[in-house]
């Protein structure tokens, strides 16, 4: 029986793949999606419960309590602020609203792994301008921005590499894109920034009405599972992209949930800074084995294995850590508890003593142990 016709582009499409041994009977540690390593704390759950009682009820479409408390947040008008189901939710209606026949996205490559994806499936066209150093190249984004340019993506921090841009690069950046192209800088991690260079683009947001700023609760907030992300830009064009989101796209117990985060931000963003020493701690660790690893900013470290890194990936998971393989290209390990980092840290150790032959030491963690 032949298939419903779909659209060709969805023959090109491969499915999500999440990495092996996380969501089956396996005990893997996962150090794979860059989750926060801590539950939620006892006011969030307080939060989640409550909001269950009026699970009959359609949540607030227009989300306007969390609204207005990250407005209050980021000193911002609640017109500057859309909440979605997940950041990527919002960044799919960005696709879905600049998708005219002939457009095109630019974003930088490698980085997150869904931007093409979402391009495929809105019928943008996706331009892709390659990392210097496992950094933007600014120079070789812009260089690839013409008339037919709809949307540029900056990752900061970049998924996978980990690395930042400065923000005096943002602002010359911003400079010379055309004020018709809308520009989304993806800031999932930038409460794990530590590097002083470093410019948030919700400093810029006033300055430049064509830059959107993506946020997410899923990190820092530790609530990945919930689904709960925004964005913040001029306000005019907010209120464009709101209507380009689906409406109750935001459950009730997220958005409670993401108000009662907010409400414990001070000891969220104590996890976030333990988070950071452990990044760093981890980061000097490897560069003391001799392993080359980028200045990661966010709850994550890159190693460029090129064809190890499949071999690489087996090699953790027979250590009880699962990390995110980028097939032929390199390895994505999150900043998990210390021991789970301890444990990926002597697994990688060990793979450097048997590819390098330097003495091993220390005891692989093994999982369930
Ligand atoms: C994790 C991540 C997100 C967050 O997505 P949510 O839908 O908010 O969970 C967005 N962008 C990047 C680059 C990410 O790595």
């Amino acid at each position: 029986m032949p298939l419903p016709r779909l659209r060709a582009a969805v023959d090109g499409l491969t499915s999500y793949q999440p990495t092996d041994g996380v969501y089956g009977p396996e005990c893997l540690r996962p150090l794979s999606a860059n989750e926060s390593a801590h539950g939620p704390l006892a006011p969030i759950v307080a939060a989640m419960a409550e909001a269950s009682l009026d699970i009959n009820r359609y949540p607030d479409p227009g989300c306007a309590k969390l609204t207005q408390a990250l407005a209050r947040r980021h000193g911002v008008g609640q017109d500057q602020v859309l909440v979605g189901g997940g950041s990527v939710a919002l960044l799919q209606a960005l696709f879905q609203a600049v998708a005219e026949p002939g457009a095109e996205v630019v974003y930088a490559w490698r980085s997150f792994e869904l931007y093409p994806v979402l391009a495929d499936l809105a019928g943008i066209c996706s331009v892709r301008a390659p990392l210097t150093g496992e950094a933007h190249d600014l120079d070789a984004m812009s260089d690839r921005i013409t008339d037919a340019t709809r949307l540029v993506l900056i990752c900061n921090p970049n998924n996978p590499t980990g690395t930042v841009v400065a923000g005096q690069a943002l602002r010359a950046f911003l400079d010379r894109v055309t004020p018709t192209c809308l520009v989304a800088f993806d800031e999932a991690y930038f409460e794990y920034v530590s590097e002083p260079s470093a410019c948030s683009g919700l400093q810029l947001c006033d300055a430049y009405p064509n830059l959107v700023v993506l946020r997410t609760f899923s990190k820092a907030y530790g609530l990945a599972g919930l689904r709960v992300g925004y964005l913040v830009g001029a306000g005019d064009l907010v209120t464009q992209l709101r209507k380009a989101c689906l409406a109750y796209a935001v459950n009730s117990v997220a958005q409670h949930a993401a108000l009662a985060a907010l409400g414990v931000e001070d000891e969220l963003l104590r996890q976030v800074a333990a988070t950071v020493a452990e990044r760093d701690r981890v980061r000097n660790t490897l560069l003391a084995k001799g392993w080359d690893v980028p200045n990661g900013q966010g709850n994550f470290l890159w190693l460029r294995l090129s064809e190890d890194a499949g071999a690489f990936g087996r090699w953790c998971a027979g250590a009880g850590i699962a990390v995110r393989v980028f097939g032929g290209e390199g390895v994505r390990v999150s900043i998990g508890a210390a021991p789970d980092n301890d444990t990926f840290l002597t697994a990688a150790n060990e793979w450097r003593a048997q590819a390098v032959g330097v003495p091993v030491s220390g005891v692989t963690g093994r999982c369930g142990a």
